[in-house]
């Protein structure tokens, strides 16, 4: 797998919440799987809305949830959310050192802080102490839109006109990335100035490119945890591409130990993709279904669009251990597709063959396909924490049925070429 660059190791969590490691390699530490983190929407002097949406969010997988606290009436509510969730969370500090103080008295396990964003360098130090002494991490958020101090709103200005002018590959990139890393530079003399170590990085930009950039580079010079992601990603829509290009280029190059997907919607979502991309790239074990899915086409069987929703959304609620299971709209390629799989379903004629381990325990109508399927994965699922099956044992050696209708193939029509295999898949025979 991908090799992890070594980095500090820090904690965040408690007893009750369990914690959460983050990084590793250095000081005789192992590294701690890539973690994913999320931020609440509402707001956090909403004491329900804001648990509510906590506990939400960590059943979705989140390991770690951070809250805004903008304003007093926030960190007065700290104390009340933190007994109520179990969950690690995070304080977002933003301009006003008071509020990480606050935060930290409440009993927050981490401080997110921009120290671009704190003038008085003896505020920025009593943050420091109080984490100091509550044993807790910071991380130092570097936004692209914050490091260039505000007060310094048309040097800001000049430079964001040159990167629109030029391109971000050209000038402004560069000279951008230059700025990030004297001013990372001089946050990290800070904290090192106190003797405080326990400190995440991050450098998120809108731009997908600059922001694998921008990580290469903090990468090489510090050897701080990373918090990967891209800022103001957009909608779900893009701003699943815009980030999982980004962070899929950095964690292969073995960059990255926390992620926060960041989109314009509800932040499960984040939670979701930020594990999908994990999972998909090895870099944390499975939890739940793994679903295979056909991307359909004119041999379709049955309506494998709604079929794949329909499973998606109950098999996520069922089934709690990684069982492979694929959905297949027939039988020209599902079989070849689908290996591996411990359940699968081929649609045929309107009906629906469902295959557990390579065995074919069940043709039924399509109207009965979900419940029957569901049931089946249930079954094995019980099978496999009482000890008697293993996932992933058996490879399918499915012998599709033969016929199975007008457009179905069966490996005698494959055979006598009557039927095409569109992607040159072989079906297994045996
Ligand atoms: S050949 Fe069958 S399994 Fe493959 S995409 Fe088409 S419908 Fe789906």
């Amino acid at each position: 797998m991908f090799e992890r660059k070594p980095t500090h190791q820090i904690r965040v969590g408690d007893e009750r919440t369990g914690v959460v490691l983050i990084g590793g390699g250095l000081d005789g530490t192992s590294p701690a799987p890539v973690s994913v983190q999320t931020m609440t929407a509402g707001y956090t002097h909403d004491v329900d809305g804001c648990v509510a949406e906590i506990n939400r969010l960590a059943e979705a997988g989140a390991d770690i949830v951070r809250v805004a606290v903008p304003e007093k009436k926030d960190t007065a509510a700290l104390r009340a959310i933190l007994e109520q969730t179990s969950v690690p969370i995070v304080a977002d500090v933003h301009f006003h050192f008071k509020r990480a103080l606050e935060a930290v008295e409440a009993g927050v396990h981490k401080i997110r802080l921009n120290p671009g964003n704190i003038q008085d360098r003896e505020q920025v130090n009593a943050v420091i102490d109080a984490c100091k002494d509550a044993g807790i991490p910071i991380r130092i958020g570097v936004n692209e839109g914050s490091i260039i101090e505000r007060k310094d709103k048309q040097q800001r200005q000049k430079e964001l006109g040159a990167f629109f002018e030029r391109g971000h590959i050209g000038g402004r990139h560069a000279k951008l990335l230059a700025l990030i890393i004297a001013k990372l530079e001089e946050y990290m003399d800070i904290f090192h100035d106190r003797d405080f170590h326990d400190v995440a990085i991050s450098c998120k930009s809108m731009d997908a490119a600059f922001t694998i950039a921008a990580y290469q580079e903090v990468s090489k010079r510090f050897d701080a945890p990373l918090h990967l992601g891209v800022t103001h990603a957009g909608p779900k829509e893009t701003g699943a591409v815009r980030s999982i290009a980004a962070l899929s280029g950095l964690l292969t190059q073995g960059i990255g130990d926390t992620i926060r997907i960041s989109y314009a919607n509800d932040s499960a979502y984040e939670v979701q993709d930020g594990l999908e991309l994990l999972y998909a790239l090895g870099l944390r074990e499975r939890r739940g279904v793994e679903l295979i899915a056909c991307p359909t086409c004119g041999r379709i069987q049955v309506d494998l669009f709604r079929l794949v929703q329909d499973v998606n959304r109950t098999l996520s609620k069922a089934i709690t251990i990684p069982m492979k299971v694929a959905v297949m709209g027939c039988v020209v390629n599902g079989p070849g597709e689908a290996e591996g799989a411990d359940v699968a379903v081929f649609a045929g004629d309107r009906k629906g063959i469902i295959y557990v381990q390579g065995v074919r325990v069940a043709n039924v109508p399509e109207g009965e396909i979900l419940d029957r399927l569901l049931a089946e994965c249930e079954s094995f699922q019980r099978r496999v924490l009482s000890g008697e099956a293993k996932l992933g044992e058996k490879s399918v050696e499915i012998i599709p049925p033969d016929p199975i209708g007008d457009l179905g193939s069966g490996i005698a029509k494959i055979a006598a070429g009557d039927v095409q295999s569109p992607t040159g898949l072989t079906i297994n025979q045996t």
